[in-house]
Order: structure tokens, then sequence, then C-alpha cells
């Protein structure tokens, strides 16, 4: 297996993010990666602070994630949550027995005073993740999606409301503005390629650039920039992303995608099935690679991580 000498920086959200970053992880050493997620959709639950797309992102690396759902850890239990159930707690957010503890750890951590990427740098170092996972900031920072029932803190529109509620704006609350955490200004400094993951462009990515200088820094970085599309064939594989897009006004496809990314992206990647788009995203003044994106096995993950360090690197 042919090795890569460059250092790459990955922007992901939860599952799209998790699987190119997978792919990554896989072909690239520890010391040449670095994951940024979005942290927009924190939250209190429980008493407990819940980092879902860090946790999505930590345990597809740690190779427990459960496939099936999206998030949470493979063969879990829901004892905890029952018996809260029975207690009377509202218990729309589900968190299995072994997820709870990365959850009792964390807000445990930072109630000592330790820093969100602290904190995540030890849990994904217990998990046995090798590659830096680190989160877009350590300040407060909240995605709030306006919807046509009111204005709903992310987990309440995603999870509660199923994504269901029209969506009219999305806002992020930031409390003044939130810093770039420092692996993520380190991974900056130090990255030849920046991999915008096939995430969801409002919900994930948008969260990322809203980091104070993180949007002037990307658009100035001296190195190679390339975005996945989680459009494919005007659809998202899960989540509300095409959804938002139409209710936005936009048209849900991979061009409309690639015109949030104008000035923050070199090349763009689009799904075999949208071959026929290809000339508008050159047209938009990035270079076009055509090929397959949807990410099953671990063997696609690798290999569309591949593709796109290639394709970068060219
Ligand atoms: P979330 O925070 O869990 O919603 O995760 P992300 O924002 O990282 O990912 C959601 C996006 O991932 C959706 O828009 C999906 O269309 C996209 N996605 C999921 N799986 C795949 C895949 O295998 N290939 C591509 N290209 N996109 C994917």
């Amino acid at each position: 297996m042919p090795g890569y000498d460059t250092n790459a920086l990955a922007l992901a959200g939860g599952v799209g993010g998790a699987k190119l970053a997978l792919g990554l992880a896989k072909i690239l050493d520890p010391d040449q990666l670095t994951v940024v997620v979005n942290t927009g959709d924190d939250e209190i639950f429980y008493g407990l602070h819940v980092s879902p797309d860090l946790d999505t992102v930590m345990y597809t690396l740690a190779g427990i994630a459960n496939p099936e759902t999206g998030w949470g850890i493979t063969g879990e239990t829901f004892n905890m949550l029952e018996r809260l159930t029975a207690y009377g707690e509202d218990t729309w957010f589900g968190l299995g027995d072994k997820d709870l503890a990365t959850h009792i750890r964390r807000t445990n951590l930072l109630n000592n005073g330790e820093s969100l990427s602290e904190v995540t740098s030890k849990l994904a170092a217990a998990l046995g993740v090798e590659h830096a996972i680190v989160p877009m900031t350590d300040d407060s920072f909240r995605t709030i999606v306006d919807t046509e029932i009111g204005s709903l803190a992310f987990q309440d529109y995603f999870v509660k409301h199923r994504s269901e509620p029209k969506a009219t704006a999305i806002r992020f609350d930031t409390n003044g503005g939130a810093r770039p955490s420092p692996g993520f200004g380190r991974a900056l400094s130090e990255s030849k390629i920046i991999v915008f993951c096939p995430s969801n462009p409002y919900l994930s990515v948008a969260p990322i650039l809203e980091v104070t200088g993180i949007r002037e820094r990307i658009a100035g970085f001296p190195g190679k920039r390339i975005a996945v599309s989680p459009i494919i064939g005007g659809a998202a594989i899960k989540g509300p992303a095409a959804k938002l897009m139409a209710e936005f006004g936009v048209e849900p496809s991979c061009v409309d995608v690639a015109k949030q990314y104008i000035g923050l992206c070199d090349a763009f990647v689009i799904d075999n099935i949208d071959a026929d788009r290809a000339n508008e995203i050159d047209s938009l003044g990035m270079d076009v690679l055509v090929c397959n994106t949807i990410m099953t096995s671990k063997e696609d993950k690798m290999a569309l991580a591949r593709k796109v360090l290639d394709f970068a690197l060219r």
C-alpha cells in the first residue's frame, strides 16, 4: 500500500463525516490526519454533556459505532433509559448504557475544568483511537433551527421533531464568538490538504465555517481544498440535507452544495450518478472528480479517501 507524504485536515459532522474520516484514517498515519468535528449539535441531556458528532467520529474510528442507528455504540442495551422513563423523565433523546459512560466521563472532566479538546483526546485515547479528533471549538456554540413551529435547539429539531418542521433559517448562538480549538488552529497551519467530508452543509459544515476566523483562513489556505458531495442524485443518503435545501429555495443537488463552497474549495467530488452535472461544477471554478462516493464497506471508505487524496495531490 503506497503511503502518502502529506498532512490532511478533515472537516466532519456525524455520519457522512465519520465514514470518510475512517477511510482517511485507514490510509494515513496518526501524525498525518486531524479530524475537526462540528460541536454545534452538543447538548446537555439528563445533566450530561453529549457531543453527538464527536462521539460518532470517535466510535467510528474506534470500530464500535452502531451502523444501523448512525449514533451510539454497537450491541447496546438501554436499561438506564428504561428506568429513567419509568421514573417519569422525558426520554426522547436515546442514550445506551455503554454510551452513557462516555457522557459521564466527559461531564466529570469538563466539570474539573478541562477543555472539550482535552476531554475528547482522553476519551479517544481510551478507546484506542490514534488519529487526532478535535472539536471545532472549546467555546460554547449552539446551532438553532428557526422553523414554522418556532426556534428549536438542534437536537430538538433533529431528534425530538425528526427534522419534520419546515425550516426557515439556521442560526448559530456563539455568545459573541467561538474561537477555534488549539488543535484546529494547529492543523490549519500544518496541513497540506483540507478535506470537506460529505457532511450536511447547513448543519455540520456551516457551523465549522462560523468559528471565528475559520472562513477567512480556509479561503486563504495555501494548500489544496477538496469537498465530497453529501447529495447524490438529488437526495441525501441520510438526514435532512436535501429537505433543507428545498426549504431554503435551492435545488437539492451536488451543484448547489458546490456553490456554497465557492472560494473555499479547489476541487469537488461528485458521484457517478451525477456525472452529467460535472460541467456545471467546472463552471463554478472547481476541478471535478466523478467517482463512486457511496461508502458502505470499509473498502469503499478507503477507496474514496484514496481518490480524494490522489485528486487533490495530482
Ligand atoms: P450528521 O451530523 O450525523 O447528520 O452527519 P453529517 O452531517 O456528517 O452527514 C450527513 C450527510 O452525510 C447526509 O447529507 C448524507 O447524505 C451524507 N452521507 C451519508 N453517507 C454517505 C455516503 O456514503 N456518501 C456520501 N457521499 N454522503 C453520505
